[in-house]
């Protein structure tokens, strides 16, 4: 059976349910080497992670529904004012204030393109990209700063222009709810669940 533990927010206040970790057998380590001597134990164990977004909930909210969000800072007495940061940034790093978000789905779509790539044959634990996992580092027009993710369908190329796409049947709240693929792929060639933007 695996652990139950949810969230909700109720009066302003996390309100935990269910299990939040869980403490299974454990094992000896021996020796084949040195007639079965112990050597330690292993110590399963199952827990559940609390990750709060922040200011940062409206970007992964808006991934299922197939909308790429961005921030930008807007304050006129700023020396940034007008600069455009993608990945997210809830706050302006020149002034400090709090940015303004905008959805740049169209501007990605229209501008995308793979600023350098790597492509990972073996990848850490709880991994759950198939590989090898094509990571792309993604420049769009008018956008300061260069976002990683990570390439659906094809092979990258330095320049290869890109589109979005989106997790938009069951998402998981998370970054790997966007992805990108080559610009002209067909719809039924995207990855289960995704799509170009919600319909
Ligand atoms: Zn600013």
């Amino acid at each position: 059976m695996s652990i139950t533990g949810t969230v909700t927010v109720r009066d302003n206040k996390y309100r935990p349910k269910g299990d939040f970790h869980r403490v299974e057998p454990n094992t000896p380590i021996r020796s084949a080497d040195e007639g079965w001597r112990l050597l330690g134990v292993t110590n399963p164990r199952e827990m559940v992670y609390i990750h709060s977004y922040g200011g940062e909930a409206p970007f992964f909210e808006s991934l299922g529904r197939g909308r790429l969000l961005a921030t930008r800072c807007d304050d006129p007495a700023c020396g940034m004012q007008g600069t455009v940061y993608q990945p997210f940034r809830i706050h302006c790093i020149d002034c400090l204030g709090r940015n303004t978000v905008f959805d740049m789905t169209e501007l990605a779509q229209k501008t995308a393109r793979i600023h350098t790539f790597m492509v990972c044959e073996r990848s850490g634990a709880f991994n759950v990209l198939p590989t090898p996992i094509k990571f792309i580092n993604i420049e769009f027009d008018g956008v300061a700063t260069i976002l990683m993710s990570y390439l659906s369908v094809g092979e990258p190329a330095i320049g290869m222009r890109v589109v979005p796409i989106f997790r938009t049947v069951d998402p998981t709240y998370t970054i790997l709810d966007l992805s990108w693929v080559p610009e002209g792929t067909r719809a039924e060639d995207l990855p289960q669940g995704f799509a170009f933007q919600d319909e």
